[in-house]
């Protein structure tokens, strides 16, 4: 009966979930330039894409810009975590700006990739989405030998001057499983394809998946922890969608999430996107225990522990201040 049924209500949280390494830095070097610089700092874009991120560095005192000319002359500018094309770095030259790069190693090292494939001469099949700044960045590393595929759709009309040199690299915050469909076909069409020296979609974004397909199955609805423009949240809907959950959400707080929802669900799946801070999943948390979702189980899919060091820039100022 009722009361059965309201016993059984529970929550799976994945692990991992939230901030991936490359946000914490990003964030952390916003915070420092606020703390060791005069205002105003200027960010050039979101520094991570999350509503609750921007809007809290703002109140600190982050001015963000779309472009590198809203920044006045001589100022102070952060790149955010997705990463610039070397005409950024170029324009804010010309402008006299400094620059902190808060571009994540793990692009920059996509990036590199980019560059060396560019320079001998291969045609690159980038997959990812038409418009990410990250894409933007790395496109604009050798846009003359890159040639966008955002997906398994794409492959059909994809051409290069010569399938003996093609090679294909990602966004690092797809869906992998996609990825590797569109893989696949490009190389049913190109078979001397070659693949990327490492994996290019991040570790980050493959553990949240392995997470999220590990507790899928047993969800009736997954709440995902995002920002709509956030890649790695909105595929962490799809990939729970694709696995067998019946229904799932993406949200940036837990006043979106709208009780209808909630209706005949006994097991709710939670996760986070990797720009997201860990004080808006306790808030929904809350408010599902609020609802009898108070037990809460994880699911742990990998142990994370990596951490990057802050860009250069700050970390010589932080040890002059001290
Ligand atoms: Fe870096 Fe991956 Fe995090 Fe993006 S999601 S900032 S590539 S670690």
């Amino acid at each position: 009966g009722a009361t059965a049924e309201a016993g059984a209500k529970r929550v799976l949280l994945a692990a991992p979930r939230g901030y991936c390494a490359g946000v914490d830095r990003a964030v952390v070097t916003v915070e420092k330039a606020l703390d060791l610089y005069e205002p105003p700092i200027y960010v050039r874009k979101q520094i991570v894409h999350n509503k609750h991120v921007v809007r809290t560095l703002e109140k600190r005192g982050a001015i963000f810009v779309d472009e590198t000319d809203e920044v006045p002359e001589g100022a102070t500018v952060i790149f955010s975590a997705h990463g610039v094309s070397p005409a950024v770095h170029a324009e804010a030259k010309a402008l006299s700006l400094k620059t902190i790069d808060a571009t994540c190693p793990l692009v920059t090292k996509v990036h590199r990739e980019a560059v060396r494939f560019a320079r001998d001469d291969f045609d690159i099949l980038l997959i990812g989405h038409e418009g990410h700044e990250e894409v933007e960045g790395t496109a604009g590393e050798a846009p003359e030998h890159i040639i966008l595929v955002q997906g398994p759709d794409e492959v059909d009309d994809v051409e290069v001057r010569d399938p003996e040199k093609v090679v294909w690299l990602s966004q690092t915050t797809l869906s992998v499983d996609e990825t590797m469909e569109t893989v696949r076909r490009l190389r049913e069409k190109f078979p001397k394809l070659q693949d990327p020296p490492s994996d290019d979609i991040c570790y980050a974004t493959q553990n949240r998946q392995v997470a999220v397909k590990q507790m899928a199955g047993e969800c009736d609805l997954m709440i995902v922890v995002g920002s709509t423009n956030s890649s790695n949240s909105v595929r962490l809907v799809e990939v729970a969608l694709d696995h067998g959950a019946k229904d799932g959400h993406l949200v940036d707080y837990a006043d979106e999430i709208d009780e209808a929802w909630l209706e005949g669900v006994t097991t709710v799946g939670v996760t986070s996107g990797a720009s997201v801070p860990e004080v808006l999943v306790r808030d929904v948390l809350d408010w599902l225990a609020q609802r009898g979702y108070e037990d809460v189980s994880a699911v742990t899919a990998a142990e994370e522990s990596l951490l990057f060091a802050l860009p250069n820039e700050i970390r010589r100022d932080l040890k002059a201040r001290d």
